[in-house]
């Protein structure tokens, strides 16, 4: 298969600006940083979901479905992204969301809402793939053509979405007469990162991308995310593999756990939005800054390195977080 001939629709809007964030990078004592703005792709509000649905709606349009089901956290980015392109695309649109009905609907889930998507709340610990599956058999008894999207779209398909954003960052790097050197990413479900690992690989070979892991150890991430690059890698017609051992997780930025934010996180957070008018959000970017800044400390980013922070959206879930700030 042919990278070009993979089904796909356009719902973000692209190429996204790379831009310098220079007095942040001063605050961090002197990295020469750019901030990959995929926070500005579109589709209520933005976020790196919108790269990988464009393939992965491709594919529920190309096998004819009319309804999408999904999972995620009760602030699920992902969900509410799903939502907003199903309803574009004129689709039925299903949340199984983990985790209990709060009594005030903010952030991502008032957007879930407001976008017209019928909410199954499960509690935390459920086999959510079995509670999809339930749907998806009541759906089908009822006439419709469900596709379910396993959480965070992150199936190789959906990584495809994250090859072209590599293509894309390089040749930005490139036009400025730079090379990335480092690359920060949050790191949730793995697709996000597999998909520009493998880009990244092809493309600018020796930089190094650091996942910064939001909520699972970095072993099975590791084995995740070269799973997924790899099979990706077969959809696009690449003969690569990519290996465990190639895959940079840093797990120590996680905190207490998956949406609870460090204090590390907070400080990034307003760091950010203080020094360039930037805002993170509290699950996956600000816990993603607080590595970059972790590194820096450690001696780990040498002076005149190119860093390139990709900012992958979730500023909607901050006003749900209103009492961490
Ligand atoms: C989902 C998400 C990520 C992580 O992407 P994965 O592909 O799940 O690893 C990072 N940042 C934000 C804001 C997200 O919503």
């Amino acid at each position: 298969m042919n990278i070009g001939t993979l089904p796909r629709i356009r719902l973000a809007n692209l190429p996204t600006p790379l831009e310098e964030a220079r007095r942040l990078g001063e605050a961090l004592g002197g990295v020469r940083l750019f901030v990959k703005r995929d926070d500005d792709t579109g589709l209520a509000t933005g976020g790196n979901k919108a790269r990988k649905l464009e393939f992965v709606m491709g594919d529920a349009v190309r096998q004819g479905c009319d309804t999408v089901i999904t999972t995620g956290g009760v602030q699920s980015n992902h969900a509410r992204m799903t939502a907003a392109a199903a309803a574009k695309l004129g689709m039925k649109r299903v949340l199984v969301l983990e985790g209990s009905k709060p009594e005030d609907y903010q952030g991502n889930l008032l957007l879930d809402k407001v976008l017209g998507a019928e909410l199954s709340f499960v509690p935390e610990g459920s086999d959510v793939d079995a509670e999809m599956a339930k749907v998806a058999s009541r759906l089908r008894a009822e006439g419709a053509k469900p596709f379910v999207i396993p959480l965070g779209g992150s199936t190789p398909t959906g990584a495809v979405g994250y090859v072209l954003c590599a293509m894309e960052m390089v040749s930005q790097v490139v036009d400025m007469g730079l090379k990335v050197d480092q690359v920060f990413i949050a790191t949730g479900s793995g697709g996000t990162m597999a998909g520009l690992l493998l880009g990244l690989k092809a493309l600018a070979p020796g930089a190094k991308v650091w996942g910064i892991s939001v909520g699972k150890g970095s072993g099975r991430l590791r084995d995740t995310i070269a799973g997924i690059a790899s099979e990706a890698a077969d959809l696009v017609g690449w003969p690569v593999r990519v290996e465990p051992e190639e895959v940079l997780i840093d797990d120590s930025y996680v905190g207490e756990g998956y949406g609870i934010p460090s204090p590390e996180c907070i400080d990034a957070t307003r760091l950010a939005a203080n020094t360039e008018g930037l805002i993170l959000d509290p699950v996956y970017t600000g816990k993603a800054m607080a590595g970059l800044m972790g590194h820096v400390k450690q001696g780990m980013i040498r002076p005149g390195e190119t860093v390139v922070f990709v900012h992958t959206g979730g500023a909607a879930s901050l006003f749900a977080y209103d009492r961490w700030f």
